[in-house]
């Protein structure tokens, strides 16, 4: 359904080698959630501590339903002693957002910010750069024109059933 590209070189792991450094670089993961296209390379990271909130975690940890057990796959997760959580509502108002947090060990040009939905614990990350911020939204929205007032008001509906 999700039609994912399965070459190695796509890897996290693969890109951030071509990029000059080694797995054992990289020191933090900040996730948005842990659906298995987005936790599937948490274990290429073995050094790694990896931020998540609270609420994504435990919810995963459950394994309630089938969809769930389909989209959280703990045998993806074997770095999961160097998880750290965060409480869903814990944070400053800030962006319009209520509960925006600093992360443990980040600097903070780096925040999470909780966007439930997706899952129960998805959460946003927004990054200072170039005098402005950036929002990685995850999987908060899947299409541009959803996030577009205009487009939206005319033709309400998810972008995946126009894919
Ligand atoms: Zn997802």
């Amino acid at each position: 359904m999700l039609s994912p590209d399965f070459r190695e070189e796509m890897t996290a792991l693969r890109q951030v080698e071509r990029l000059g450094f080694s797995a054992a670089d990289v020191r933090h993961i900040v996730l948005t959630h842990l659906d298995f296209d987005h936790a599937g390379g948490l274990d290429d990271f073995p050094h790694a501590r990896v931020h998540m909130l609270q609420q994504e975690r435990d919810y995963a940890l459950q394994q309630k339903t089938w969809l769930d057990r389909q989209r959280f796959r703990p045998r993806q997760w074997s770095t999961r002693g160097n998880w750290i959580v965060y409480p869903s509502r814990v944070g400053e108002p800030r962006f319009g957002f209520d509960a925006v947090r600093q992360l443990q060990g980040l600097p903070p040009e780096i925040l999470f910010v909780p966007l439930p939905g997706h899952t129960h614990g998805h959460a946003g990350v927004a990054i200072q750069h170039g005098g402005g911020w950036l929002l990685q939204a995850g999987d908060a929205y899947f299409w541009h024109e959803e996030m577009d007032w205009r487009i939206r008001a005319a033709r309400p509906a998810c972008a995946c059933t126009r894919r």
